[in-house]
């Protein structure tokens, strides 16, 4: 593609993929530089809601989403005791109300998708970048296989612990939450009741939540046991968990909930943590994406939502851009979605709060998640390109 920018993004996550697959569409020349010799994914569900869900199906993935994705049409609440949590605004959800559907899909399958609607050449494994510098005219990658490669952007799509950010000069600390999760995919034929459970399923206890939704078209069944932690658990998402503790941490909770834990063969513990945010993410033509950006809590299901919107607001704003105007587009970009992300990372913390308020009363729990989900139908109403368009058309004026 002679005379357009060459966009390198570090990370083929599903961040790093997603942005990769806008920025084709649109007819950019991108290559995406991962570190892992063959793409993998954790075993655990991730949810697609409708925010990120309208931007994939405008690169025409709605078919394959519904072939590997559970949709997802409202959340079932209940008390740690199984009573439902009823009120309109609790099970209704104006949430998923918003037209567009979202789909629950296993990671791998979800990666996988991504990875084959790339033409081949755009990813490059085995490539884990340890150094970026800037020249006059364009960024030099080092990867520490010994290669080299050169770019007019650079995108850091490279996870929490992002070697982008720290290559513009920004360290970013963990907070923790003061919670870990339990997380674990069950076979459904081992849950007698799994056909119930079509939507996602979340039971709110005091100082505890537990959550359940169906991947891998209900084959597997996703599960998530949010319990409080002094411990200051590993930033990790794949430590092996003790399934005993497990069982005592939802001792006389739901049945549901203890057959559940009944059935699981394994368990890895998660350390729930998020990072305030960044200062900036853009530095001249490298720039920040997803985790890299903004790691979040999960509790409003955002973290592969938000990376979403990143590649596609990116690539409204690269659409055309010449190599000199790179610097000013990055930092559009940067303006309209640290904006949005930080707003959705205190909302995530808000509701993880008020799942696990200190008491089993459904009223009170009916409450608690209308006031969270009262603030948040901006997050499944966005659109992330129409925003990055509307807002590129006042930066030119
Ligand atoms: C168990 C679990 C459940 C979750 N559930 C949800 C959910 O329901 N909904 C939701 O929206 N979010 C969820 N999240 C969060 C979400 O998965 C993350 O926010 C999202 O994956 C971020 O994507 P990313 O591409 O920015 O980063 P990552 O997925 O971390 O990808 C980063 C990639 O960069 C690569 N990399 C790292 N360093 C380098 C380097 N130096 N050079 C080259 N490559 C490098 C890594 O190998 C990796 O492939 C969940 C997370 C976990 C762990």
């Amino acid at each position: 593609m002679p005379g357009s920018l060459r966009i390198a993004i570090v990370g083929g996550g599903i961040g790093g993929l997603t942005a990769a697959l806008a920025l084709h569409t649109r007819g950019l020349d991108v290559r995406v530089f991962e570190q892992a010799e063959v793409l993998r994914e954790i075993g655990a569900g991730v949810s697609i809601h409708p925010n990120a869900a309208r931007l994939l199906r405008r690169v025409g993935l709605e078919d394959q989403l519904q072939k590997i994705g559970s949709p997802i049409s409202r959340i079932v609440l209940r008390t740690s005791r199984g009573e439902p949590i009823t009120s309109p605004e609790a099970s209704g959800t104006p949430a998923f109300s918003s037209g567009d559907r979202g789909y629950n899909v296993h990671r791998a399958d979800f990666l996988n998708l991504l990875f084959g609607a790339l033409p081949k050449e755009t990813v490059t494994l085995g490539h884990r970048c340890v150094q970026l510098k800037e020249e006059a005219d364009r960024v030099r990658l080092s990867f520490a296989n010994g290669a080299s490669a050169e770019a007019d952007v650079v995108i850091g799509a490279d996870g929490i612990r992002s070697a982008v950010q720290r290559e513009i000069g920004l360290q970013s600390r963990p907070t923790s939450e003061g919670i870990m999760a339990y997380r674990g995919l069950i076979p459904a034929e081992r849950i007698p009741w799994a056909d119930e459970l079509k939507d996602p399923a979340l039971w709110l206890g005091s100082g505890r939540s537990f959550l359940l939704y169906p991947v891998a078209r209900g084959r597997l069944i996703n599960m998530v046991a949010f319990v409080p932690s002094d411990v200051e658990s590993e930033e990790s998402w794949s430590a092996p968990g003790d399934l005993k503790m497990l069982a005592a941490e939802y001792a006389g909770w739901d049945q549901r909930v203890q057959d559940t834990i009944n059935a699981l063969g394994e368990t890895f513990r998660w350390g729930i943590y998020d990072r305030a945010p960044l200062p900036y993410w853009s530095k001249e033509r490298i720039t920040l994406m997803g985790d890299a950006a903004h790691p979040m809590v999960p509790h409003v299901g955002q973290g592969a939502g938000q990376s979403i919107e990143d590649g596609f607001a990116l690539a409204v704003l690269l659409e055309g851009c010449s190599a000199k105007d790179v610097a000013g587009r990055l930092k559009l970009y940067e303006t309209i979605r640290r904006e949005r992300t930080s707003k959705v990372q205190a909302l995530a913390r808000m509701a993880g709060k008020l799942y696990r308020s200190e008491h089993d009363d459904p009223a009170r729990k009916a409450a608690g998640v209308r006031e969270w989900m009262a603030q948040g139908t901006w997050v499944f109403g966005h659109d992330a390109e129409r925003a990055a368009a509307d807002a590129l058309a006042d930066f030119g004026r």
